[in-house]
């Protein structure tokens, strides 16, 4: 050990943040917790994995790239999508959130773009520009087509510990990484104008009139999917997977989850793992869709990480040499 490491025991001196770098005193705060000055999240010796040449392919999740197989076999996909998305996307993505949201950077919600740094030096991607925007829902969005953005809405920056949000703007970086954001994009926006029918009347035709019902429907079945893949990305950056187990429950016990027990929680997706029937779900999803919910089955999605935990794919990933990884 070098003669300027210091263990979380020596209170007052100087230990480096295993996520972002940074030098950090450790001098504990009231409630016993030593956090990182810069991006907020625990300071401890256990070490922190960055991948330095992951591929996609290291993770993404089969029932993403079977569906996304399946989209990119209809006829003409590719470029209905770029014409919808030159109609009515990157410019006015980017218009909506630099006009309406708050732009993230190092010297705005610095701990936000401090853990953006590390979900994008975790996996590998180049920094997308980060907004925080005010919306009662919790969650958070990834669009563009060339350039993408990454938008927080403010209702989960108030639910989530900072861990949380790692695994939150982890997920959405795993869009970026896992190359999801022009088909993402496309399926937010038809979900977008199903829930603002009236508003939006003026898009609807377009986007009737440039994608079939077969497109749209096999766009939305995908993006349910492609979740899943981004869970995995999440955990490949918190690396704990409890960690998505406590968002997920907030996700999905809302402002109630203070109240709810976590390992009952984790009891009720194994119940949903022997039950699991993907075919009984597809049919459930034309429903969900039509509800506008974009990242449904919380539990689902909790039930799905703890297989690839027991699989030992996940630790594979993470014992990697990163020579062998490239
Ligand atoms: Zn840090
Ligand atoms: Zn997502």
């Amino acid at each position: 050990m070098a003669t300027d490491e210091t263990s979380l025991e020596d209170e007052g001196k100087s230990i480096r943040c295993r996520y972002c770098g940074q030098r950090n005193q450790t001098r504990p705060a009231t409630n016993g917790e030593v956090r990182c000055g810069r991006c907020r999240l625990l300071l401890s010796d256990e070490p922190h994995k960055k991948f330095a040449h992951l591929d996609k392919s290291q993770y993404i999740h089969p029932a993403d790239k079977r569906a996304l197989a399946a989209l990119k076999a209809i006829p003409g996909i590719d470029s209905a999508l770029k014409k919808l998305l030159a109609l009515t996307g990157e410019s006015a993505i980017r218009v909506i959130f630099t006009a309406g949201a708050v732009k993230v950077g190092p010297r705005q919600c610095p701990d936000l773009h401090a853990k953006l740094q590390v979900a994008c030096t975790t996996l590998g991607v180049d920094m997308p520009e980060l907004f925080v925007q005010q919306n009662p829902v919790a969650n958070a969005f990834t669009g563009g087509v060339e350039k993408p953005v990454i938008v927080l809405y403010s209702q989960l920056l108030e639910r989530l510990t900072d861990e949380e949000v790692l695994a939150v703007v982890a997920h959405e970086v795993g869009h970026i990484h896992s190359e999801h954001v022009l088909y993402l994009t496309a399926a937010r926006l038809i979900e977008f104008l199903a829930k603002t029918a009236v508003m939006s009347t003026p898009l609807i035709p377009i986007v009737k009139e440039l994608l079939t019902l077969t497109m749209r429907a096999a766009l939305l079945a995908w993006a349910r999917r492609a979740e899943l893949s981004c869970d995995r990305a999440a955990l490949l950056v918190t690396q704990d997977a409890h960690v998505i187990g406590r968002t997920m429950m907030k996700l999905a016990g809302g402002t109630f989850a203070s109240r709810i027990d976590y390992d009952q929680f984790l009891q009720q997706a194994r119940d949903f793992q022997k039950i699991y029937d993907e075919k009984a779900l597809d049919r459930f999803w034309a429903d969900v869709i039509t509800s506008g919910m974009s990242h449904p089955f919380p539990v689902w999605r909790v039930s799905e990480i703890l297989q690839w935990v027991e699989s030992g794919q996940y630790l594979d990933l993470i014992n990697l040499p990163e020579s062998a990884a490239a």
